[in-house]
């Protein structure tokens, strides 16, 4: 049934029983009363454990804090995943937790028309380290510890047993997993292979999904906000669209069903835009309502102001530009750099629509960046509408770090 190896039932089974203990330095246990499951290395003054075991975290006097996965190969050192000293993280642990956050998602089906769903949001959902997302009957999930890695096929096993599903299907393959020293795995982990591409539904509109290559498991589900925006704002209607960093074109497919007149999509990927072309087809839409241009957005941004092109909406939603704190400078001029074109190419009245994906930029420093960007561009724009990520992408309260992307409709208008 499920691709088990022995050794992660092993090592699992091991960890369990470990006595040993991590002891904080003094003073760095606020986080951890404040349920923050995340323990850096610079807060340890001793201990240690199996790499992937469980262990228990203690204070300076050796109070209980929590409990969770240790990785000796990562600056997060523990992720806790039980704050209760009696509570086993088991089997039975993992099924109730995914569980419960199957549960909490029961009515996004149903109010989105939807049959694909992020359905396990890590540390959000008390699960450190585990995405699962479905597709229709497949369940794509990646492993993004070493404390999940070790726990997959329990995982497996427990999500066989709460959905039945056709398939899941690992892309273990985020940057995430080189801070824990962990390789990319992807591949099949239970039941049958997968078809090229799955079609799930949303909304009325139907989009290929290609779970082996596409990006992270597969489509971007947490711009399910922005498609919504597309398909209903009346003021896309008729109008020219500009689509950039498109992927497989779903922004723009949503504003083409909304009668815009034309939609340009940008990506740098073609394999990305020949998704585009299926996603067209798929919703019977016909290619004379779009251009593909697989090239730089910053490049053919340029060319088109150069060119004095005009559009009515433009669509910016690019790659995380900032992987660490180090780099949010940087990210912050990359960010104005390509709102200050897309000011550019708008007509009087458009609108554009600006994301960020970057977790290391707050929505309020984003804001700040799209106004930097309109004073540059000697624009005067008004934010129409705020995005931010759906609710099956949710955020801890004690962990902010689970937020990262927003997003605004900014109209220029004419003062
Ligand atoms: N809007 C898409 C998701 C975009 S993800 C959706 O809703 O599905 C970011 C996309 O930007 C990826 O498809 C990637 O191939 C593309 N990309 C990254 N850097 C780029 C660049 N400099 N120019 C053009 N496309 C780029």
């Amino acid at each position: 049934m499920t691709i088990v190896t022995s050794f992660y039932v092993t090592s699992w089974q091991e960890a369990k029983t470990l006595k040993t203990e991590i002891r904080l330095k003094p003073g760095r246990d606020k986080p951890l009363r404040q349920r923050h499951p995340w323990v850096f290395s610079g807060a340890i003054a001793e201990g240690s454990a199996e790499p992937g075991g469980l262990v228990n975290v203690v204070d300076k006097t050796g109070a209980f804090l929590g409990k969770g996965t240790y990785n000796p190969h990562s600056q997060i050192r523990v992720r806790i995943m039980s704050w209760d000293q009696d509570e086993q993280v088991d089997a039975e642990w993992w099924a109730q937790r995914l569980e419960g956050a199957i549960q909490r998602r029961r009515h996004i089906s149903e109010s989105h028309q939807t049959n694909a769903a992020r359905l396990v949001h890590a540390e959000s959902d008390g699960l450190p380290g585990l995405i699962v997302d479905q597709y229709d009957d497949i369940l794509v999930m990646q492993a993004l510890t070493l404390g999940v890695e070790q726990a997959k096929s329990t995982i497996v096993d427990a999500l066989v047993q709460l959905l039945n599903p056709r398939s899941i299907y690992e892309r273990s393959d985020a940057d995430a997993r080189q801070k824990e020293g962990l390789a990319y795995r992807t591949g099949l982990l239970y039941g049958e292979e997968v078809p090229k591409l799955v079609m799930i539904a949303e909304a009325n509109m139907v989009y290929p999904v290609d779970i082996v290559k596409g990006h992270k498991t597969g489509f971007y589900l947490d711009q399910r906000a922005a498609r919504a925006g597309l398909i209903w704002n009346p003021n896309i209607q008729g109008g020219e669209i500009l689509n950039a960093f498109s992927y497989s074109g779903s922004l723009g497919i949503c504003a083409a069903s909304n009668q815009a007149a034309h939609i340009t999509h940008i990506d740098s990927s073609e394999p990305a835009l020949e998704l585009a072309r299926q996603a067209i087809a798929a919703n019977s839409q016909t290619e004379e309502q779009h251009t593909f241009v697989a090239a730089d957005v910053f490049e053919q941004f340029r060319h088109y102001r150069d060119q004095g092109r005009q559009y009515d909406v433009v669509i910016l939603d690019p790659p995380k530009f900032a992987h660490s704190a180090r780099q949010v400078e940087r990210a912050a001029r990359g960010y104005k750099d390509i709102n200050l074109l897309a000011f550019q190419l708008l007509r009087p009245g458009g609108i554009l629509y600006t994301f960020s994906c970057s977790g290391q930029v707050s929505a309020d420093l984003f804001q700040k960046i799209v106004f930097g960007a309109s004073v540059d561009a000697e624009r005067d724009a008004q934010i129409m509408e705020w995005f931010d990520q759906p609710a099956d992408h949710p955020v801890l309260l004690s962990f902010p770090e689970g937020r990262y992307l927003k997003g605004l409709a900014c109209r220029v208008v004419p003062f």
